[in-house]
């Protein structure tokens, strides 16, 4: 169909995410009809670089041999079937490999659809532990300031982007909110080792005066993404699991983000040897490919689920399509695309040339700050560098900055007026170049003259 045609019948049917539909209306909507490794296609044949990874969960880039195969060869077999009460080869496959790569000690595996649910799952299940484990007090979550886990009632709760939030608050429970070491903007100054401590020191106040009413500190490790990419001081994470162990919090990991390489190992807790009590995976889990997300934890957890079938410990929560075998499918065949292509291996030169091409960002005056874990990236864009006064929302500077993008052939999608690159891990040394080259481009040319 006419591509013109297509965004007319989108634009009186569809109401699209996280969009505010009246700038639709009349905003240009590239319609995404292919994909080629780590470029997308539009109905008119224009080709875009996926700079965000399909919103942070394309891997390998579009139509890899190998999934698409995965995903046929599972079609043959069967769709879908349930998990309530059956199993199947793919589910079972999937889960001993995840346990296999896994923080050693997370040895259960809980399947759902999405990273939303994953959190939320992970949120009930240290719930109804300490109910079961004899400390029905426990009921309450701690959470990071700026945090973002999703956008189910639950996940939004120990979530902390005011932006998102504010609207639902009456309906969300409360938390204790840790300061973020979001050492750009930290109160008292950005030394790195100072905002560690006294971020800690805050998050240690909490848990002694309230660990007895405290079941989880939630959290995602080494990088806040949807925060703005706000990178965590070295041994912020291991400084957090001693806590929580010292005052017998239990403590979440959110991986969706980070996890399947995105920081340069297959999760961020490997960086610091931490294994959280719970962990919820997702985006990067199918290669980009089918919705699935997992919740792990540990044997301790999960055995405080076990019981005479009448004495309800059951854990009562599944979706219909939990353990979908065509997602499990592809994501057994994207682990093992980790092993075959050797990513990680030959991601770390790629994280490095980003590392180095990234100085040259400072040349611009409107950049702030450059924040880099393995290939998650934040440019954040100030009116003024000296005094990190940031852009008014109505400047629209992030949007501005990927709609030049778009014209030189680059998805990029803004978080405020940070600037968030997220590239397959598969993305080529050029490919990776010219994302580089067209973003910067898209900053200077975005940004008004003598910023
Ligand atoms: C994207 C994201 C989520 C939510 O995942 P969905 O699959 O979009 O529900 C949760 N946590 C983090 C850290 C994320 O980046």
């Amino acid at each position: 169909m006419d591509p013109k045609k297509l965004v007319a019948k989108d634009r009186k049917y569809l109401w699209h995410p996280f969009t505010q539909m009246r700038d639709w209306q009349t905003d240009e909507v590239p319609v995404i009809e292919r994909g080629d490794g780590c470029y997308l296609i539009d109905a008119k044949g224009k080709r875009y670089l996926d700079g965000v990874s399909s919103l942070w969960c394309n891997v390998h880039g579009h139509r890899v041999k190998e999934l698409d195969t995965a995903v046929k060869e599972q079609l043959g077999k069967i769709a879908h079937s349930t998990f309530l009460g059956l199993t199947h080869p793919a589910g079972i496959e999937l889960a001993e490999r995840l346990v296999a790569i896994a923080p050693r000690g997370l040895t259960r595996v809980f399947y759902s659809d999405s990273g939303s649910e994953a959190v939320e799952i992970a949120i009930k299940m240290a719930y109804q532990y300490w109910q079961q484990r004899g400390k029905p007090r426990k009921k309450k979550f701690a959470r990071l300031t700026n945090a973002y886990h999703g956008d189910t009632i639950g996940s939004v709760s120990v979530g902390g982007i005011d932006l998102f939030h504010q609207a639902y608050r009456p309906l969300l429970f409360e938390t204790f909110a840790v300061p973020s070491p979001y050492v750009y903007r930290w109160p008292t100054g950005s030394d790195p080792e100072r905002v560690k401590e006294e971020s800690l020191r805050a998050m240690e106040d909490i848990f002694r005066k309230h660990h007895e009413e405290i079941a989880a500190l939630v959290m995602e490790p080494l990088m806040q993404g949807a925060a703005g990419m706000i990178g965590q001081p070295g041994g912020y994470i291991s400084r957090a699991r001693q806590l929580t162990k010292k005052y017998n919090v239990l403590l979440i990991f959110d991986e969706v983000a980070t996890g399947f390489g995105r920081t340069g190992k297959m999760f961020a807790a490997e960086h610091e040897r931490v294994t959280p009590d719970l962990m919820a995976v997702a985006k990067g889990i199918t290669g980009g490919y089918l919705p699935l997300a997992v919740t792990l934890t540990t044997e301790e957890i999960y055995d405080a689920f076990l019981g005479k079938h009448e004495e309800f410990r059951t854990f009562f929560h599944g979706h219909t399509y939990t353990a979908n075998p065509l997602a499990c499918a592809v994501a057994v065949a994207n682990l093992k695309l980790f092993r075959t292509k050797k990513v990680l291996k030959r991601l770390q030169p790629k994280i490095r040339f980003l590392r180095e091409r990234l100085r040259d960002f400072y040349r611009l005056k409107c950049v702030g700050d450059i924040r880099q874990v393995g290939t998650m990236i934040g440019i954040e864009l100030v009116r003024d560098r000296e005094t990190k006064e940031p852009f008014g929302s109505k400047e629209k500077i992030g949007v501005r900055v990927i709609e030049q993008a778009r014209k030189k052939g680059a998805i990029l999608r803004p978080l405020g007026s940070v600037i968030v690159l997220m590239p397959p891990l598969g993305m080529s040394a050029k490919e990776l170049e010219r994302l580089l080259d067209i973003t910067y481009e898209s900053i200077e040319e975005a940004t008004p003259e003598g910023v």
